[in-house]
């Protein structure tokens, strides 16, 4: 792999501020055309108690650190991210598949949560209460959990762990990461710039490891750990939720979602459909938050289908390295032939391809960006999360039975409405049991708001000033008379 500097290309753990190797091995391989790009060190779950213990450690002097000393080591990391983003974002193309401005973009992303919580840090107040009895005094003050240990997934090589590891470090936490075994090299690169920034021996450990039940039971159930955190699938959060149970672990979950885009008859439809493919296109449809079920007034519908088939047919379906791809490969095979059931079960149940619906001979991880119409909310694509380039379209009369459609779902993460009609916009957006709601954008995640979902997708809110509640613990003081 060709890079600027060579020396973020790691392949071991990082514990306790050294790199280890470990008995055997895991492939990393790039999804477009299978090329070998790094054998890392296959850690176990001794490694992640090693891991638990060095955080346990390195705690109580991190924490004991002014929130300005954090700062600066943060602010350190931040700008050596920054300052390496090219090199960050051709690895994080080469593991994961998507274009490389995308990957560009992923890079700032998850670089101004290290730039913001460092600054927010400094903000930790508590608070002096109005006593009840005028001999005591009454204050609260804010203290980091303690150790935190995290689980990745792949879609977000890089800004899943910064969102979850900068507030940590920021508010006097240590962390433990155990990255996706498919894209560890972008996340072994963050650990050699946070080493190289000055985070002390222990405050930032990784253990990648291919027996992701072992190395998660460590990081769940050991007395050490005070927090859990996780983003991934609904169904493997439920069994680490079952697991951090067993000791009172707090804990935030980042889970899958089944994203209701709906367009009322008052849409800017050119709005809308822009929209609708930067949501439902960007990672190859492979985000927690794409768009999973289009529900379109009937009255606009054929116009919306045929703006959608247009600008879904303008895109480029191409290595993410090779100029003007806007759609990389899916991440693997298995992904790629779950999206062509769910096209082949929603034609068998009537549905209709308009456009795609094909592999395609670029490579075996690539599917053809599609737009299928005539869905209905029985079909398992509207029920399933699709995480791949399709987009299904259905249509709607009336506005409250769409918003009875869109709520009926277990997940409650993202939704999407698009309107004119200012009225309409705020009873849509207050009516959608979702954790996020956008309106008349495709684009809404920052640094500065509050990401996560209700219901099955989650608990726990990251970033804004709600990401960095949950690594602290309130403290209620009272002083007798
Ligand atoms: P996944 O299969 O749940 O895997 C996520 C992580 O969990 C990986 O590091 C994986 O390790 C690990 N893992 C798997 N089984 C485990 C177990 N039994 N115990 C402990 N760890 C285990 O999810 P994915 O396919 O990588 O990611 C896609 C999912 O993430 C989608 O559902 C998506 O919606 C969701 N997601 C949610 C958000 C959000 O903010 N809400 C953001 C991004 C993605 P290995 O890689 O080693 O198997």
């Amino acid at each position: 792999m060709q890079l600027a500097k060579p020396e973020l290309l790691k392949t071991q753990n990082y514990i306790n501020g050294q790199w280890r190797d470990a008995a055997s091995s895991i492939e990393v391989r790039d999804p477009a055309n299978g090329t070998l790009l790094a054998e890392i060190a296959d850690g176990s779950a001794t490694d992640a108690g090693a891991a638990v213990a060095a955080a346990h450690t390195a705690l109580p002097a991190w924490r004991e650190k002014t929130a300005a000393e954090r700062a600066a080591v943060l602010k350190r990391w931040h700008q050596l991210i920054m300052d390496n983003a090219d090199d960050l974002a051709r690895i994080l193309t080469l593991e994961q598949g998507k274009p490389l401005a995308e990957a560009k973009g992923e890079i700032a992303y998850g670089a101004s949560y290290i730039e913001w919580y460092a600054e927010e840090c400094r903000r930790a107040y508590g608070q002096t209460i109005p006593t009840h009895n005028p001999a005591m005094r009454l204050q609260t003050i804010r203290q980091p959990v303690g150790v935190v240990t995290c689980i990745t997934p792949w879609n977000f090589p890089n800004a899943m762990i910064t969102r979850k590891a900068a507030p940590a470090l920021a508010a006097g936490c240590t962390v433990v990461i155990k990255p996706a075994s498919e894209t560890p090299l972008s996340a072994l690169a963050l650990c050699q710039l946070a080493e190289e920034a000055g985070l002390p021996a222990g405050t930032i450990n990784m253990v990648v490891g291919s027996d992701a039940p072992a190395i998660g039971r460590v990081l769940t159930e050991d007395e050490r750990v005070a927090k859990f955190t996780f983003t991934g699938s609904t169904a493997v959060g439920k069994i680490l939720m079952a697991q951090c149970a067993t000791g009172v672990k707090k804990m935030s979950m980042e889970l899958g979602g089944n994203a209701p885009f709906i367009v009322f008859d008052d849409a800017d439809l050119d709005t809308a459909v822009s929209a609708c493919v930067a949501t439902k296109m960007r990672n190859a449809g492979q985000t927690c938050v794409s768009t999973n079920r289009i529900y379109v007034h009937e009255s606009v519908h054929d116009e919306f289908v045929e703006k959608l088939r247009a600008k879904v047919a303008e895109l480029q379906v191409g290595h993410g390295t090779d100029e003007g791809v806007t759609v990389g490969p899916l991440i693997h095979r298995r992904a790629v032939e779950r999206v062509a059931q769910l096209v082949q079960d929603s034609v068998d149940a009537g549905a209709t391809i308009e456009l795609g619906g094909d592999f395609l001979p670029a490579g075996e991880n690539y599917y053809a960006p599609t737009v299928i119409s005539g869905v209905t909310d029985d079909m398992r694509i509207a029920q399933e999360e699709i995480f791949g380039p399709l987009a299904p379209v259905q249509k709607f009369t009336d506005e409250d039975d769409v918003i009875r459609r869109a709520n009926n779902t277990p997940y409650g993460l993202a939704a999407y409405v698009m309107s004119e009609n200012i009225r309409r916009a705020n009873r849509v957006v207050e009516a959608l049991e979702y954790g996020m709601v956008a309106c008349n954008t495709g684009v809404f995640s920052t640094t500065v708001a509050p990401f996560g979902g209700s219901k099955e997708s989650g608990i726990g809110r990251e970033g804004g000033v709600e990401g960095m509640a949950e690594f602290y613990e309130t403290k209620y003081c009272c002083f007798g008379a």
